[in-house]
């Protein structure tokens, strides 16, 4: 039995000290939780506070992007080591708002995943459809182009270091989550997809969460499900009390 995995998404909000109070309010009531993976994502101007915050503690640090080369003249661009550096154990690659309004592409997300592994990073790797997609029946189609197109070229053991979030776009702060039912289709469909190129071993192994508007009233039906191993939060992330409910709910 795989433990749950939830991580918090801060996005754009939260100062460094404004940060600090969010981890310090999740720390009081989640420290010693090992019954869950706990991960934190908050800015990269507040990864080093948090890190010290949860230093000693079984939460773990994300960030919420990266660029993929080591270092160079790339001004605004934060590298792996550099985000290794903060005390980051994961990093969200190809969320649908970096896709939305920063180019992000099934290739750039290919490169960023490659320079998390390289730089002993776990990635947490996005994919999902946009609203018009679903409606015009094509979500599965371009859930798998999302999956192959970022795991092209890596290896069994290179995936078994990765985590896959499916978030269909329009679930994405909209607080309409997908139902448990049209989140299982499409995680059973990831994993089946991942035993095609990998095996059968890894695909069950792989961790999948699901992330659209998950919050404390919506999570224990979303993890009941038989391929749902843990959620990607945005909103409910930013309040200690509703992430900290959703990581007590999501342990069975
Ligand atoms: C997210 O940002 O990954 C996300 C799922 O956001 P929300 O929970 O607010 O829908």
């Amino acid at each position: 039995m795989k433990k749950p995995f939830i991580a918090g998404n801060w996005k754009m909000y939260k100062t460094i000290s404004e940060a600090v109070n969010l981890a310090n309010g999740i720390k009081r009531e989640l420290s010693d939780c090992n019954e869950a993976e706990i991960v934190l994502c908050p800015t990269f101007t507040a990864l080093a506070s948090v890190s010290d915050v949860i230093s000693s503690t079984n939460i773990k640090l994300g960030a919420q992007n990266l660029f993929w080369e080591d270092e160079g003249a790339f001004t605004g661009e934060i590298s792996a080591p550099m985000i290794k550096d903060c005390g980051c154990k994961y990093v969200i690659i190809g969320h649908s708002e970096r896709r939305k309004y920063f180019s992000e592409t099934d290739s750039t997300v290919n490169k960023r995943i490659q320079a998390a592994l390289k730089g002993g990073l776990n990635p947490i790797v996005c994919v999902g459809e946009t609203l018009e997609e679903r409606n015009s029946g094509k979500t599965l189609e371009v859930v798998s182009k999302q999956v192959k197109g970022a795991l092209l070229g890596f290896s069994t053991d290179q995936l078994k270091e990765m985590v896959i979030a499916y978030e269909p776009v329009w679930a994405i702060g909209t607080g309409v989550n997908a139902t448990p039912d049209q989140a299982q289709e499409v995680h059973k469909y990831i994993r089946e997809l991942i035993a095609d190129i990998y095996s059968q071993d890894v695909a069950l192994d792989l961790i999948i969460l699901y992330g659209g508007s998950v919050k404390p009233d919506n999570i224990e039906s979303l993890i009941n499900e038989k391929d749902i191993d843990g959620a990607l939060i945005g909103g409910a992330s930013l309040k200690a009390d509703s992430f900290i409910e959703i990581v007590k709910k999501s342990i069975i």
